[in-house]
């Protein structure tokens, strides 16, 4: 790139910014070397020396000034201010002449400084305000006490003794100024530093002067023009760093404030001027005066300043409590609030007659939006939701966050279970729009548990809580978006549910699961053509229990995964066996249910793989049942464990065809060998055309997609001919068997080869 070479032109300017910046650092050092000599050489050399090390200091800030592109007001307050010290310095000037040029510096300095204040000022303004005048009030009654005063007798003359006063008073300022400027909580930069320097140098040289004018000394002598001469050449030094250019922006913000400086600044502030009033009398009533409003201006800073401490603190404090007891996103109070208010809502109804209801509510499928469209369109969803419940809800009502998905809201003024019902109702009114998100419109629904404070009884917050989330559980249980109120029953419910999942832990090792089959039969060969292997847990004393109960818990437990692959081997080594002692044909089929949680065990494939080989089944013999909420619930993962068992040559089958959502795309985008078309349409097959067109068009989508079709919960001989003339090809149902025992799996097998058998079965119930 051609911007990377140097030309000819930006070499020279280049070697003339080097050349100036080391010009202006000589004129540094000489500005330095004519301070010093001077004091070695007599009045008249020595004032010439003075005004030379000036012109220097001039010229060196005016050179530093253009080479890093200074800001043009501050520079011209520097040279005026250069200009005024130079003028107070000049020997054998009329005191009082001396004395308006210093008061007119630091007037200036005032301004300078005031400019580089107000960018530099941030959160902690106030206070850093305070501390700088704290500081200014401190050293002034210090000042008026031992200079100004005083000087009304020494100096004998009223216009000079007037200039004097204010040329101090203005320099209390500029320390007030100065002090500020340090102790904000900007970094200063490197040009910064160098100007609070000359400023605190120019201020000693003030003090110095005044000091010698008490001793009636001739105005200049080296003493006191040193620190002015010193304090001009090191502006200038400021002047001739490049961070001079950023003077006006603000600075960034300190680490570590210079707190303890702070302090203990102050606090000399405070005790040095309370010392020296203690020490002095006063001399004259103005003294007194002067005194007495000083030391009552400088006791209300401190006042003022402890009460703004006070109340920065306790803000600060009210804002860590409010962040502890909120929830960040939405605002609302959080769980431990919650129960705070639930808590006082009910020690008030015991007196009151009131039975307080609380809400839990939870958003439907927060998952899938959250899993699928992202978390940050998941947050806007919860916002728009705790609005919505805010403007539902009347206003004695608390709504709260809790978790994630999890609102709670309290009405402490509800009266009867029908107000707590009412109010549920309003709610879930509150979902019917639609909200905005910028994934455009979305239909959210809620389902939402009730429960109110029994009249007369005690209750805890905690178990009030609980109580609308049992019953939240049953509206979501009940097919979301609706409301579920508390009844004693649900806890034998959640309390019978949570002996299960700890029972189904211990299950397997304790050998009380078994298998039991169901045979699959070809309807036009009546034959026995597989068998689908169905999971019974037997609980000695409780009996066998049914997979509907328990296989929903052990699959939001987890539990599932490991009892899936127990299966699975039970299933496949069976068929081994059978296979062997020719029960069935060598090409018999073993159908095992699979859970969607087990398709996402990133070890599931090579279970499959693992089971086949050890039973040495082959794996078009294997067939895998899902349901198609596995194809709507996080497809990808899903389609990708599928695919890999679909290479290994296992079968797959949709279960429950028809009562779940898939579409035909999805079925496409699966590796779809089998559908079960599920036993609702079956029932109802005999009697109602519209069953029967909808089959007739799932056997139709089977046959294009090449896939087999079975129909299951077949009850009777008539259902079983109306699937045949509809040419579906194979039958599962109470009519050719129940689920059997293993031991009794030759026998019915050997039965249902038995054509004899069939006509009986078909004949009888077709009676
Ligand atoms: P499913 O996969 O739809 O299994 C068929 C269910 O229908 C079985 O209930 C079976 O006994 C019943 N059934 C069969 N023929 C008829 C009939 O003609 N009429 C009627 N009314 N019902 C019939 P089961 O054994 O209680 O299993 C219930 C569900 O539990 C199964 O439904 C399946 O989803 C699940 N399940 C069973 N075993 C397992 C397993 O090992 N793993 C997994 N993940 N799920 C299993
Ligand atoms: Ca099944
Ligand atoms: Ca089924």
């Amino acid at each position: 790139m051609d911007s990377w070479v140097v030309t000819a032109w930006e070499k020279q300017v280049l070697v003339a910014r080097k050349a100036l910046s080391a010009l202006s650092w000589l004129l540094v050092i000489a500005g330095i070397g004519l301070g010093a000599v001077s004091s070695s050489l007599d009045a008249t050399q020595r004032q010439g020396a003075l005004l030379g090390a000036f012109a220097v200091a001039a010229l060196a800030l005016l050179l530093g000034s253009v080479l890093n592109r200074a800001p043009l007001l501050l520079v011209l307050i520097s040279l005026l201010a250069i200009g005024l010290v130079s003028g107070n310095n000049i020997s054998g000037i009329d005191p009082l002449f001396s004395e308006l040029f210093l008061l007119g510096a630091h007037t200036v300095v005032v301004i300078g400084l005031a400019i580089l204040l107000r960018s530099r000022l941030r959160s902690d303004a106030r206070n850093v305000t305070a501390d700088g005048l704290i500081v200014g009030l401190g050293a002034w009654l210090i000042v008026w006490v031992v200079l100004i005063e005083p000087s009304v007798d020494y100096l004998n003359n009223t216009g000079l003794t007037t200039a004097h006063g204010l040329s101090l008073g203005v320099a209390m300022i500029v320390l007030f100024l100065l002090a500020t400027l340090v102790f904000s909580d900007s970094t200063p930069s490197v040009s910064l530093a160098f100007i609070s320097g000359a400023t605190a140098l120019f201020l000693v040289g003030t003090i110095v002067k005044a000091v010698a004018l008490r001793g009636n000394d001739t105005i200049s002598n080296p003493t006191v023009d040193a620190p002015f001469v010193m304090a001009l050449i090191i502006l200038a030094a400021g002047f001739m760093h490049p961070t001079v250019r950023a003077l006006q922006s603000p600075g960034v913000t300190r680490v570590s404030p210079p707190l303890m400086t702070r302090l203990v600044l102050t606090t000399a502030s405070l005790i040095a001027p309370i010392i020296t009033l203690a020490l002095t009398d006063a001399n004259s009533t103005s003294d007194r005066i002067v005194r007495t409003v000083s030391a009552s201006i400088l006791a209300i800073m401190v006042m003022a300043r402890v009460v703004q401490s006070v109340r920065g603190n306790s803000l600060t404090q009210q804002r860590l409590v409010r962040s502890a007891l909120t929830d960040s996103l939405t605002g609302l109070p959080n769980r431990v609030l919650m129960l705070e208010h639930i808590d006082a809502a009910l020690t008030q109804a015991w007196r009151t007659n009131k039975q307080p209801t609380v809400l839990f509510i939870d958003v439907d499928r927060f998952k899938n939006i959250n899993d699928s469209l992202g978390h940050s369109t998941g947050d806007t969803v919860l916002t728009h939701v705790a609005s919505r419940l805010l403007l539902a809800v009347p206003p004695h009502a608390t709504v709260a966050r809790i978790a994630g998905d999890e609102f709670v809201i309290l009405d402490p003024q509800t009266e009867s279970p029908t107000q707590s019902v009412v109010l549920a109702e309003q709610i879930l009114d509150a979902f019917r729009e639609p909200m905005n998100t910028h994934d455009g419109d979305m239909f959210i629904t809620g389902s939402i548990g009730v429960a109110y404070a029994p009249r007369g009884m005690h209750i805890t917050a905690d178990e009030l809580m609980r109580h609308a989330d049992t019953a939240m559980y049953r509206a979501k249980d009940a097919g979301r978006n609706c409301i579920a109120l508390f009844d004693e029953s649900m806890l034998a419910t959640v309390t019978k549910r949570l002996e299960v999942e700890t029972a189904l832990y211990r299950a397997l090792e304790r050998k009380e699961l078994h298998m039991v089959h169901q045979p699959i039969i070809d309807i036009d060969l009546g034959v026995v053509v597989g068998f689908e292997a169905l999971m019974r847990w037997d609980r000695a004393e409780l009996g066998v229990v049914n997979p509907a109960e328990f296989i929903p818990i052990a699959e939001e437990t987890g539990t599932i995964v490991p009892l899936g692959s127990w299966a699975l081997n039970d299933a496949l080594s069976q068929l081994r066996t059978w296979i062997d002692s020719v029960v069935c044909t060598p090409s018999t089929t073993m159908s095992v249910n699979v859970s969607a949680r087990q398709l996402h065990d990133p070890q599931f494939v090579t279970v499959v793989r693992d089971a086949l080989s050890s039973s040495r089944i082959s794996p078009e013999q294997l067939i895998l049942e899902v349901t198609e909420s596995v194809m709507i619930t996080e497809p990808t993962q899903a389609l990708a464990s599928l695919q890999r068992l679909h290479s290994l040559g296992v079968r797959i089958a949709i279960d429950d065809f028809g009562t779940g959502y898939s579409s035909l795309s999805l079925l496409q985008r699966f590796p779809v060998q089998s559908i079960k078309i599920d036993r609702s349409f079956v029932s109802s097959i005999v009697t109602q055309e519209d069953t029967r067109s909808i089959v007739r068009t799932i056997i139709a989508m089977a046959k294009t997609l090449g896939a087999d079709i079975v129909a299951e919960g077949v009850e009777d001989a008539a259902q079983l001919a109306v699937l045949a003339s509809m040419s579906c090809s194979k039958a599962q149902g109470y009519l050719i068997s129940r689920p059997i025992e293993v031991a009794d799996v030759p026998r019915v097998v050997r039965e249902l080869q038995d054509l004899q058998h069939w006509r009986t079965i078909t004949s009888t119930t077709q009676d």
